[in-house]
């Protein structure tokens, strides 16, 4: 069994859909294959739940209206035949009654998850009816059965395998199985999800789930690049790098995989490969246990990172000093990325300041406590990167003009992280780009 994952471009276009089918029937092995919501359908639905929050319900009205009038051209574009096109309305039609419905309903955070599921429970059922047309025998099986987050909003693969097996056990003489990417269920049993760009992460766990002899995310670029894409002009596909790098990469800002996509993978011991869909027979990146070759491989940017510093002199030989700091992001489930101590303070950084308040309020009685806002961990990553020789060197010189306020080197072998305010990013990327790799 193999998993397939599709993305929301790979998706987003009638045509692309009509890839995707070619691309699942080009060969004979049994696939689970996910898929995102169309392009650009989450980010609307985000936008109608906001309008709905803020009570403006007429624009939120409008906002569904739009979306709606561009799923009925899709529909039109998808399927030929009058049977699948009526079937398609009929989908069409279901979920948007629904998203007119909590119009008139007050919202509330249950009802929020509900409306960002409706992106890929329409993507999934409209391939479907495109694929009963086109005669590929498949099955749907709706993820909202057997993939789950627990009370700490963490997936269990042992409890979707469970669930999972009870699906696939009922639908034995099937080989293509459709599902959603991004949602599940939570504890209380209510619509979930994975997160922004969670699909990555369902195929990961349905992977590992499953003992998937791989797992294929499908994209629009053909595989991790040295650097990001969006960013840097010259940028090149990476052919092979090990679980701990993409980690690192996908955790410090690589768009392409969710930062939690690769621990289910790499725990179950599933290869993952990127591939791009516009350009099916490209290498695209393979992800297994093995790195390939050691050596900076590519650097990533995160953004909206939060610089504090706690200084004091009771810090001074004193032992237990920094697990008293360390309890308080605890206790505010706030976790840290980068850290640096010298003899009298220490600086760490957030990527949530949703508690920032009181987590200053809790620093304060250890010392004076300075705050950074607006800045940008840029990770540099790759095998053995700290035993290579001279990478310090080519960094700092390759950065010379930019103002970096920490330094993270040691903590893993794969990376070095240099935290800079976030208005150098584009500059460090470039300057990175052109010093650990020669490109402009
Ligand atoms: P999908 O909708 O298929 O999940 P995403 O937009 O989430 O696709 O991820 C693919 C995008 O990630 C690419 O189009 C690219 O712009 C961006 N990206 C950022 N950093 C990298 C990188 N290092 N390598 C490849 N792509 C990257
Ligand atoms: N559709 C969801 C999003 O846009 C999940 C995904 O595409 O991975 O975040
Ligand atoms: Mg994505």
């Amino acid at each position: 069994m193999k998993i397939m994952k599709f993305g929301g471009t790979s998706v987003g276009k009638p045509e692309r859909m009509h890839e995707v089918a070619k691309l699942i029937t080009k060969d004979e092995e049994p696939k689970i294959v996910v898929l995102s919501a169309l392009s650009g359908t989450t980010n609307s639905l985000v936008e109608i739940s906001n309008s709905l929050a803020g009570g403006d319900r007429n624009l939120a009205k409008k906002q569904i209206e739009t979306l709606q009038e561009h799923y009925h051209n899709f529909i039109g574009q998808l399927v030929k035949t009058d049977a699948a096109l009526a079937s398609a309305k009929n989908i069409v039609t279901e979920h948007f009654e629904f998203l007119n419905i909590i119009l008139k309903i007050s919202f509330s955070e249950a009802l929020n998850k509900d409306i960002l599921a409706q992106g890929e429970l329409l993507s999934t059922k409209l391939f479907s009816v495109y694929l009963t047309e086109q005669a590929i025998d498949h099955a749907l099986i709706p993820a909202l059965d057997f993939m789950a987050i627990d009370a700490d909003d963490e997936p269990q693969v042992a409890s979707i395998k469970a669930k999972l097996d009870v699906v696939l056990e009922r639908l034995k003489d099937k080989k293509i199985f459709i599902t959603q990417g991004f949602i599940c269920r939570n504890a209380k049993g209510e619509v979930d999800n994975l997160k922004r760009g969670g699909s990555d992460y369902s195929a990961s766990l349905i992977a590992a789930a499953v003992n998937a002899s791989v797992c294929e995310i499908w994209t629009d670029i053909d595989g991790m690049h040295n650097n990001d894409p969006r960013i840097v002009k010259k940028t090149f596909a990476i052919e092979q790098m090990s679980f701990d790098e993409a980690a690192e990469l996908a955790y410090f800002g690589a768009k392409i995989l969710h930062p939690a996509s690769i621990w289910p993978a790499q725990f179950y011991k599933v290869p993952v490969k990127l591939l791009n869909t516009m350009q099916p027979d490209a290498k695209g990146t393979l992800i297994t246990e093995l790195a390939g070759s050691v050596g900076v491989k590519a650097i990533a940017a995160k953004d909206g990172i939060t610089a504090i510093k706690i200084k004091s002199s009771r810090m001074l030989l004193a032992y237990g000093f920094l697990r008293k700091i360390f309890e308080v992001f605890e206790k505010h489930r706030t976790s840290i990325d980068m850290i640096t101590t010298s003899e009298v303070g220490v600086s760490l950084t957030i990527d949530s300041d949703s508690s920032l308040p009181a987590i200053i309020q809790e620093l304060e009685p250890f010392g004076t406590v300075e705050i950074d806002a607006d800045q940008t961990i840029v990770s540099i990553v790759g095998n053995e990167i700290t035993e290579t020789k001279d990478v310090m060197e080519q960094i700092f010189k390759s950065l010379s003009g930019i103002p970096i306020r920490m330094v993270s080197y040691g903590g893993s072998s794969h990376n070095i992280s240099i935290l800079i305010p976030k208005n150098y990013k584009v500059q460090t990327l470039q300057l990175l780009n052109s010093g650990l790799f020669g490109l402009m």
